[in-house]
């Protein structure tokens, strides 16, 4: 029995599948908060290249990659899936668990999978430069290769708190050629003015991504790139899924269960995506179930609203139908897990809605704990992100030790934890606390939002 399953470079997916046409019912478009229309394609093509606007609205369900996006691909892809044999035995468990393991790749996560995508629309379309947010450096040092792949500029806006305290995804992002700067920085008209009312601002995720989208929309040269959230960046993240399906069924096998971390919904949704194709289009040899986890600090699905809300805090972006804490949501400084959005993926939401995607959350002491657990079996130090998966399928795994129940569940390992390992530091020293965020804080934020749109139909009390 092989512990791990490699697929040959010819063997990596020619084309992304797209899953807009198999939602049971039509996505709700982002809105325009003045006109309370749906927002034009064409005002979404000046921020963002327009071959991913054409993606994110697009109704065919098969998109072919580019041969040049393959080639670049092909320095990590396909990335192995293991049989987590050590942890099965570890936990006495009679269920398979198999991981799809995307830290391999040259940033260490599946972000690269879009962001040599983005760069590479951006290139063929003449735009020189990308800019982008990062918090913690992941999306960043993502974007800052994916542009050092076809030879343009990457300009990365990082929170300054992150700047400051975690230099080396800082150094990688410079090491692929990317310009730096902390956030609130005095490049832009936005940073310039936070810095003048506070000059010891240091920063936000909210406040980069309006300096992001600033530079882009302000210098012909730039378009922006964003990491997750937006239907053409879960759609280039199906790679993930497509190989895991071809590598079980060399095995023979089938995923009963697909669990993943949520912060955004990418790297789940490329994933459950190609499964949820087999399910609804009668191809699925099982009744495939699929879980997202998300942390109790950032309960976006588990706690929040399903509205039409801002994707940032400075309310630049568009309105989006989704699962949100409120677009003034700040994450809580002792939470070390990452998975800070306040919002969701669309589409995620929508079939959460109709009990096709199920959620479940878990502080970070659980998280840590099934890490550490994981570790120990697996070898692979995980980023915390996919560690909130990790706990999950520790849950599942010794609930069929319970009832006998012989599951196959595959997961997502979206990233390593070699530039987490303050985190784990923390953990280790017993400074982790198991927070959840207050439901009042939610309706707290619920009712600022209705105050500014009270068109918006929000049922708090
Ligand atoms: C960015 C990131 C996430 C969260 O984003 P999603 O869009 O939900 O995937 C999770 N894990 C890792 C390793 C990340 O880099």
């Amino acid at each position: 029995m092989n512990r791990k399953i490699f697929l040959s470079e010819s063997e990596i997916p020619k084309q992304w599948y797209n899953i807009l046409p198999d939602l049971p019912e039509p996505l709700p478009p982002p809105m325009d908060p003045e006109t309370r229309e749906p927002v034009k394609p064409e005002k979404l093509m000046m921020i963002f290249p327009k071959e991913c606007i054409r993606q994110e609205i697009s109704q065919e369900r098969f998109i072919p990659i580019p041969d040049e996006v393959l080639e670049i691909y092909r320095l990590w892809r396909p990335t192995p899936l293991f049989r987590a044999r050590r942890l099965e035995e570890a936990l006495k468990t009679p269920a398979k668990i198999y991981y799809k393991y995307e830290g391999v790749s040259p940033p260490g996560s599946h972000k690269p999978n879009t962001a040599v995508a983005q760069a590479y629309f951006a290139m063929r379309e003449g735009v020189e430069r990308l800019a982008t947010e990062t918090g913690a450096g992941q999306w960043g040092s993502a974007l800052a290769f994916g542009c050092a792949m076809f030879d343009m500029k990457a300009t990365i806006y990082m929170v300054k708190v992150s700047y400051e305290q975690k230099p080396y995804r800082r150094i990688i992002m410079q090491a692929w050629g990317a310009d730096v700067y902390p956030s609130p920085s005095e490049k832009t008209e936005t940073g310039r003015r936070i810095l003048k009312e506070d000059p010891n601002s240091t920063g936000s995720l909210g406040i980069a991504i309006s300096e992001a989208v600033e530079d882009a929309i302000s210098h012909e040269d730039a378009k922006y790139a964003i990491g997750s959230v937006a239907n053409h960046v879960l759609l280039h993240q199906t790679v993930i899924g497509q190989e895991a399906k071809e590598q079980l069924s060399q095995i023979d096998d089938y995923p009963d269960l697909v669990v993943g971390c949520i912060g955004g919904g990418s790297s789940f949704s490329g994933l459950y995506w190609p499964f949820y194709y087999d399910k609804v289009s009668g191809k699925a040899p099982k009744d495939v179930e699929f879980l997202a986890v998300e942390s109790t600090a950032c309960p976006s699905v588990t706690k929040g609203f399903y509205t039409y809300d801002h994707g940032d805090t400075a309310r630049i972006t568009p309105l989006f139908k989704m699962h949100t804490l409120g677009h003034t949501f700040i994450p809580p400084p002792i939470h070390a897990g990452g998975l800070r959005y306040h919002g969701m993926a669309p589409t995620l939401c929508l079939l959460n809605r109709r009990g096709i995607v199920k959620t479940v959350a878990y502080n970070q002491v659980e998280v840590f704990d099934a890490a550490s657990q994981f570790i120990k079996a697996e070898g692979i130090i995980p980023a915390p992100e996919p560690a909130h998966a990790i706990k999950a399928v520790i849950d599942e795994a010794v609930r069929c030790r319970e009832t006998g129940e012989e599951k196959t569940i595959l997961f997502l390992l979206c990233g390593h934890g070699h530039f987490d390992m303050q985190a784990y530091d923390d953990y280790f020293s017993g400074k982790l606390q198991p927070y959840e965020y207050p439901e009042e804080k939610v309706k707290e934020a619920m009712r600022k939002l209705k105050d500014l749109y009270p068109w918006l139909e929000i049922e708090i009390d």
